[in-house]
């Protein structure tokens, strides 16, 4: 069948005629290049930074570069459907999840969708996942104590509501197990907890959840997963979107702690995504944005003032070194954005002195005025005396015959160490606390042999608790000890040793 020419160029004009009307919205797009994630769309001229685009599968993409003629986007589904060619949508939101007490209790993945088998979640409405920071105007300082039950941290690095204190460390030191105990501490403390894991296994957080679920912290406490087999761009969002559920409570009043573990693992996985974007590489080929990452997340944890209604979020980012190494890019950035850290140590782990913290690197900035009292009245000489016993320890292992001031100092240390030794999950009342470390603190201990110091000490609790309450309840009323009390105190400890001596 023949076509005559006239035939060909009215449709050609045809088709021109409604040309411009179909392409005018700068809205759809077409994939140019497609892999590990990552697709390059063309034709999207208003699509704005971290906005969600909708690709075919009902798969959403997020805009990460803006380039002259293309948008960069990384994939949130699976990707391998994508093809060349497939058209793209702009959705016109940026990336949000669902807020609010229906997700207390819950295990959710980075997007906010239930993972835990236990239905849809409860809200009424979401939030987008970047914000920015509370000001310097709608904050207030750090002035109460979150009591993490672990008496290494309450006594020498005590964290305050609204602080960010860093747990830093090796791999298997116990990083984890300092933050799951502070949140099973918050036990009836007016204090909700965001968990935020990234790129763990799978079994590590099922084992978290578990544990958590038998303590009865999950009542309080959600857990934002985004595994080491998931996609990279989830592991991004997790701790944005796990500081979003949080700043929600944050702005009804509410107090929230929320750990994200662990930070060097979200570096890596942003690393992946600006190297497949073809961002430029820079000291140990991590993008130069590298440190605005954690800083814009970390800045969101705060005090904020009574007039914005008095809430806060506590932020415990956990960093992973190498050989002990925190003078590395990623650990240096952290240590400088946050307000301390707690460094944890393999040696002492292995020498059986758990929690590892180191004394002497760790340090909290501003958690000292938010310390109870009493807990200031034992502690103050702590550091001061284990940094001495650390030194003579060194120093003695050369000579054996030490004067009896030397001995002395040596015996005290190694009771204070002893006296710091805490198992995973028993937090510690800081009542108990501050008891045992002012029965240390007296020097009650330094003749005891190492092994008896626990025994000594869960003696002395069950003493006090039991025939002399009053001594607890005081403790819990005024947050600190007077002359009189510590003289009570006192006589208590001493008749409980001389009657075990006899
Ligand atoms: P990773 O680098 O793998 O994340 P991590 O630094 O988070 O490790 P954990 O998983 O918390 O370390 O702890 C490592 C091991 O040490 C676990 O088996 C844990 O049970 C044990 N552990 C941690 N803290 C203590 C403690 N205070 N007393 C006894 N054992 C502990
Ligand atoms: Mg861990």
């Amino acid at each position: 069948m023949a076509i005559k020419t006239n035939e060909i160029s009215a449709l050609i004009k045809e088709q021109i005629k409604h040309y411009s009307q179909k392409t005018e919205s700068s809205d759809i797009g077409t994939v140019i290049t497609v892999g590990d994630g990552i697709a390059m769309v063309y034709g999207l001229d208003n699509a704005m930074l971290g906005e969600l685009l909708l690709f075919p599968h009902d798969i959403y993409g997020m805009v990460m570069n803006l380039n002259e003629d293309s948008v960069g986007t990384v994939l949130l589904g699976e990707y391998t459907l994508i093809k060349e060619g497939d058209i793209v949508k702009r959705t016109g939101k940026v990336v949000e999840v669902p807020v609010g007490d229906g997700l207390l209790g819950r295990t959710v993945n980075a997007l906010g969708q239930p993972i835990d088998g236990l239905g849809p979640i409860k809200y009424d409405h979401t939030r987008v996942i970047e914000r920015i920071a509370p000001g310097v105007m709608q904050r207030k300082s750090v002035d109460t104590p979150i009591e993490t039950g672990i008496k290494a941290i309450d006594a020498m690095i005590p964290i305050g509501r609204g602080q960010r204190e860093l747990i830093i460390g090796d791999r298997q030191t116990g990083k984890t197990a300092l933050a799951v105990d502070t949140i099973i501490n918050q036990k009836g403390k007016n204090c909700l907890c965001v968990y935020v894991a990234i790129g763990q296994k799978t079994s590590t957080v099922v084992r978290v959840v578990e544990r958590l679920k038998e303590f009865g912290a999950m009542a309080y406490t959600t857990v934002v997963s985004a595994t080491a087999a998931e996609l990279d761009p989830l592991k991004y969002i997790a701790p944005y979107s796990g500081v979003t559920m949080a700043e929600e409570w944050m702005d009804k009043g509410k107090d929230v702690l929320i750990v994200y573990d662990d930070l060097s693992k979200h570096a890596v996985a942003y690393r992946t995504l600006s190297l497949l974007l073809k961002r430029a590489p820079g000291r140990e080929a991590y993008p130069g944005d590298v440190f605005y990452l954690h800083s814009r997340l970390l800045e969101r944890a705060c005090r904020l003032a009574p007039e914005y209604g008095g809430g806060s979020i506590t932020a415990l980012p956990i960093i992973e070194t190498q050989a002990g190494d925190i003078s590395a890019y990623i650990p240096t950035n952290v240590i400088s954005i946050t307000d301390g850290q707690i460094f944890l140590v393999t040696d002492l782990f292995n020498a059986g002195q758990r929690p590892a913290i180191d004394s002497g690197l760790s340090v909290s900035r501003v958690g000292s005025s938010a310390q109870y009292k009493c807990m200031k009245q034992v502690s103050k000489s702590l550091k001061i005396e284990l940094a001495n016993f650390h030194e003579l320890q060194a120093f003695s292992q050369f000579g054996s015959d030490l004067d009896t001031e030397t001995k002395k100092t040596l015996a005290h240390g190694e009771a204070l160490m002893e006296v710091l030794k805490q198992g995973q999950y028993q937090p510690m009342r800081f009542e108990r606390q501050v008891i045992e470390l002012f029965a240390a603190q007296k020097r009650y201990l330094d003749d005891l042999n190492e092994e008896d110091i626990h025994p000594f000490l869960d003696k002395l609790w069950l003493n006090i608790s039991k025939t002399h309450s009053e001594l607890v309840d005081e403790l819990t009323e005024k947050k600190e000890m007077s002359d009189d009390y510590m003289k009570r105190l006192d006589k208590v400890i001493k008749d409980l040793k001389e009657s075990l001596k006899a």
